[in-house]
């Protein structure tokens, strides 16, 4: 039986330099972290023992973030993946493939990041290629995940709270996509991607359809009230879908008071778990307590006065979503008949918490064509690029002005750490 012998060269990769010590030009790099880097020498192994490690400090980045929706995940992985019926008969249009080499090679050049997130995970899962599809998502987004949209939604609602407790309700929210996405967008990527591998939850799936198709339901009934309203009034429709936001976080809460006080039956004890709702409000709880106001019926006549009163224009996650439903009311209302597609519950859940915190995002046609029309279209209130199918030439031009604006230094940077055949995109990915 044979034994591994452990070489540490082979952790030492190009491009090589001249070694200081042993002048053979082996000096290498042994690995890229946030911001340095340090090299080794594949010959004579310097620096080694007590010689103080060959460190080089990296410039900082400020990559853009560009969020790709899940049909661009999907037709991606597909065009590269030789195990799709896709792939086989050819189906696949190969504008995917372009786009793909675009992302992975500005990528590399450390010029943006596509993070992940939950919408991403969710909806791989429910494929038969949650693997693959998680192995290219984790390859553009080298780690970087958007927090859930519960949680971004609550952070928005804390901040806008406390802004209207201040008298300062005009004040916009504080964007800092840091302070929502795990891992560090701005850090120079190493060589090697890290996955971790999920074991598959078949009950966590079955939960996900179910919810799906709930939703869906929802919204297939909400149309039908919209379209039978004949009301094609935008602001209409968006002043409601605020109110209803308040009504609809005070109901739940107090129904889920009710199930922990034994008032509601409940047929599981995951119904106590807190729902989103109670989060929220226990945070308005906590805020106001902080401040002195502590008597139950003081506290709650602030938070109803908040719902009816502030100005939820600046809440971005609910400005958003109250305009995308406006946008789908006005036209029910003008008697449109088909309800919107299965994704689209989920399209606006994901455009409203996350495109604060996106240079660009490639989305659905229906979403997006509702981001064209006015009023909408003066007032998303954020400077992200939207680009859909409708206009996905536009998004590989994008793509490549971002490229072109690059300065030469930071082209000879990337050169110097990664070697210049590193941007040459992977397309072998599930090949190898
Ligand atoms: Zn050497």
């Amino acid at each position: 039986m044979g034994t591994f012998h452990f070489d540490p060269r082979m952790m030492v990769s190009g491009p090589f330099i001249n070694c200081p010590k042993c002048h053979h030009v082996t000096f290498g790099i042994l690995a890229v972290h946030d911001n340095s880097y340090d090299r080794r020498c594949k010959n004579c192994l310097y620096p080694k023992g007590s010689e103080s490690s060959a460190s080089y400090v990296l410039p900082e980045l400020n990559k853009k973030i560009i969020y790709l929706d899940q049909f661009a995940i999907s037709n991606m992985m597909k065009v590269l993946n030789p195990n799709t019926d896709a792939y086989k008969k050819g189906r696949i249009d190969d504008y995917w493939l372009r786009l793909y080499e675009r992302l992975d090679s500005l990528c590399k050049m450390q010029l943006i990041t596509c993070p992940d997130s939950e919408f991403h995970n969710n909806e791989s899962l429910v494929t038969g290629f949650y693997k693959q599809l998680k192995r290219l998502y984790e390859l553009l987004s080298h780690g970087g995940t958007f927090y859930g949209k519960e949680t971004i939604k609550r952070f928005q609602l804390e901040e806008h709270f406390i802004n209207w407790l201040d008298g300062k309700e005009d004040e916009s929210i504080d964007i800092d996509v840091n302070s929502i996405v795990r891992g560090n967008i701005n850090s120079w990527t190493d060589k090697f991607i890290i996955s971790v591998e999920v074991e598959m939850n078949v009950d966590l799936v079955e939960t996900i359809r179910r919810i799906r198709e709930q939703t869906h339901n929802g919204l297939e009934g909400v149309f039908q009230y919209w379209h039978d309203s004949k009301i094609t009034d935008f602001s209409y429709w968006y002043r409601m879908e605020i109110e209803s936001f308040g009504k609809g976080i005070i109901n739940e809460y107090l129904k889920q008071l009710n199930k922990i006080m034994g008032i509601e039956e409940v047929e599981s004890y995951i119904e106590l778990y807190p729902t989103s709702s109670t989060l929220m409000i226990n945070r308005m709880q906590d805020i106001l307590n902080e401040r002195g106001i502590e008597e139950l019926s003081s506290v709650w006549y602030k938070i109803t006065q908040y719902f009816n009163t502030a100005n939820f224009g600046n809440l971005p996650f609910l400005h958003l979503s109250a305009s995308l439903f406006a946008s789908i009311a006005r036209k029910a209302g003008a008697g449109r008949k088909k309800p919107p597609n299965k994704g689209t519950a989920n399209d606006i859940e994901m455009i409203s918490t996350l495109l604060p915190y996106c240079d660009a995002m490639f989305i659905d046609n229906e979403c997006a064509s509702y981001m064209k029309e006015k009023p909408f279209s003066d007032n998303i209130g954020f400077p992200t690029r939207i680009f859909s199918q409708s206009n996905k030439e536009e998004f590989i031009e994008y793509l490549n002005e971002i490229e072109s604006g690059t300065p030469m230094e930071h082209i000879s940077k990337v050169n110097e750490v990664y070697g210049e055949s590193w941007k040459l995109p992977y397309v072998t990915l599930y090949k190898d």
